[in-house]
C-alpha cells in the first residue's frame, strides 16, 4: 500500500491510543484533542495543523476499511494509497466536530436521542410596591404560578412500577434516517422521530398526576427580600425558583420585576425626590417656616423672605437610600407662590397702599371694565 516515497502516518500515535483501541476509546481521544486544538479555541497556527492531523486520524480510525489499511501498514489518505481521494477535506468528520462541541452522544452518524430531562425556563412576575417599600426595602410575600416537580413520579413521568419503552419507530435512536438521491449521489438525512419526539423511548404508562411530563403547575407562596433603594423596572433574580424543566429538569430562575406605585406627594428621579409646596404671596415675601413631611418624619424648613415663585429648597439625604453603597438622594421642595384671588375692600386697599408706597403703578381695572375692554377701547379710538 502507498506510494514508495510516502511514509505511512502513525494515526494511532496522533490520537494517542493503542493499536487495540476500541471505537469508543478512539472517539473519546478524538473529542478531547479536537476540543483542545479547534481553531476557534486555539488560534496558534501549529494548533491548526495539529487539528487537521487529528481529524485525518479520526477519519481513518473510525472507518473499519481505512483502519484495516492502516493496520496492514498502509496509509489510506496518501495519494494513490487506496483510500478515498480528497483526504481530510473540510467536511470530513464534521458531525463529530459538532458532537465534540455540542455534547452529542450518538454514534458516527447521529446525534442520538434527546434526553427527556431538560432545564426549565425562567419565569417573571411583577411586584407592585409603594415608595416607602422601594426606598427602605421590604420582605414581600409573592405568589407564583410555575411548573414544579411532580412528586408522584419524581419527574420520571412513568406510572409507579413502570418504565419507558424503547421506541419502535426509531429503534431508540430518536431519529429517523432517510436516503435521498441528489446529483451529488446518495445523501443521508436524519430527522427527529415523530413518534417519540426524538427521545428514543415512549412512556406506555404515564404518571397519572403529570401525564408523563414529570412536572405539574402549581401556585406557590414565597417571600422575596427587596433591598432598600430599588427602582421601578429593576429585576431581582431568585435562582432556581422558575419553571421546573420537562422530566423534572433543573428549574430556571424567577425574576421579580419591581413596579413602583406613583406617590401622592413625591415624584422620584433616580434617588432624588421632588415635591411641590404652595406658599401664600405674603409668606414668600416675608419669609416663613414650613413643616415638610419627608419619607422618614416631619421636618421644619425655612422659606427665606423674598422667595421667588419656582425656587427650590433642598433637603440633603432625605431622598431614597442608594441601592449600592451608602448615602441617600436628596429631597427637593419646589415652591409655588400663590397670589390671592379674592380680596375684600380693606385688603385691596392695603395692597394698593402697599404698591403706592413702593412707587408701583396699579391700574384701577374694576372701575374701567377690565384689561381687555380697555384694549378694545384703545383700538377703537375711544380711549
Ligand atoms: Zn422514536
Ligand atoms: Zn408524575
Amino acid at each position: 500500500m502507498g506510494t514508495p516515497n510516502a511514509v505511512a502516518r502513525d494515526y494511532y500515535g496522533i490520537l494517542g491510543v493503542s493499536r487495540g483501541a476500541s471505537d469508543d476509546e478512539i472517539k473519546r481521544a478524538y473529542r478531547k484533542l479536537a476540543r483542545q486544538y479547534h481553531p476557534d479555541v486555539n488560534p496558534d497556527p501549529e494548533a491548526q495543523e495539529k487539528f487537521k492531523e487529528i481529524n485525518a486520524a479520526y477519519e481513518v480510525l473510525s472507518d473499519d476499511q481505512k483502519r484495516q489499511i492502516v493496520d496492514l501498514g498502509g496509509d489510506p489518505l496518501a495519494p494513490g494509497g487506496g483510500g478515498a481521494p480528497g483526504g481530510a477535506g473540510p467536511f470530513v468528520g464534521f458531525q463529530d466536530i459538532m458532537d465534540a462541541f455540542f455534547g452529542g452522544a450518538g454514534g458516527g452518524a447521529g446525534r442520538g436521542p434527546r434526553p427527556r430531562t431538560r432545564p426549565g425556563s425562567d419565569a417573571i412576575i411583577r411586584l407592585e410596591l409603594d415608595l416607602n417599600e422601594t426606598a427602605f426595602g421590604v420582605e414581600a410575600p409573592i405568589t407564583v404560578d410555575t411548573a414544579v416537580l411532580c412528586t408522584t413520579c419524581s419527574g420520571a413521568g412513568t406510572a409507579a412500577g413502570t418504565h419507558p419503552a424503547t421506541c419502535d419507530a426509531c429503534g431508540g435512536r430518536g431519529e429517523v434516517q432517510s436516503v435521498q438521491r441528489t446529483f451529488l449521489g446518495q445523501v443521508m438525512t436524519a430527522r427527529p422521530c415523530t413518534v417519540c419526539s426524538g427521545h428514543g423511548s415512549t412512556i406506555p404508562n404515564p404518571c397519572g398526576t403529570c401525564a408523563g411530563d414529570g412536572r405539574v403547575r402549581t401556585r406557590r407562596s414565597l417571600t422575596v427580600k427587596i433591598p432598600a433603594g430599588v427602582e421601578d423596572g429593576m429585576r431581582i433574580r431568585l435562582a432556581q425558583q422558575g419553571e421546573v424543566g420537562p422530566g423534572g429538569g433543573t428549574p430556571g430562575d424567577l425574576y421579580v420585576e419591581i413596579h413602583e406605585r406613583p406617590h401622592d406627594v413625591y415624584s422620584r428621579k433616580g434617588d432624588d425626590l421632588h415635591c411641590r409646596v404652595t406658599v401664600p404671596m405674603t409668606a414668600a415675601a416675608l419669609g416663613t417656616r414650613l413643616t415638610i413631611k419627608t419619607l422618614d418624619s416631619e421636618e421644619a424648613v425655612e422659606v427665606k423672605a423674598g422667595t421667588q415663585p419656582g425656587s427650590t429648597l433642598r433637603l440633603r439625604a432625605r431622598g431614597v437610600p442608594h441601592l449600592r453603597g451608602t448615602g441617600r438622594g436628596d429631597l427637593y421642595v419646589h415652591l409655588d407662590v400663590r397670589t390671592p384671588t379674592k380680596l375684600d375692600g380693606a385688603q385691596e386697599q392695603i395692597l394698593r397702599d402697599f404698591a403706592k408706597s413702593r412707587g408701583e403703578e396699579v391700574a384701577e381695572l374694576s372701575k374701567q371694565g377690565g384689561f381687555f375692554s380697555r384694549m378694545r377701547d384703545a383700538f377703537n379710538g375711544h380711549g
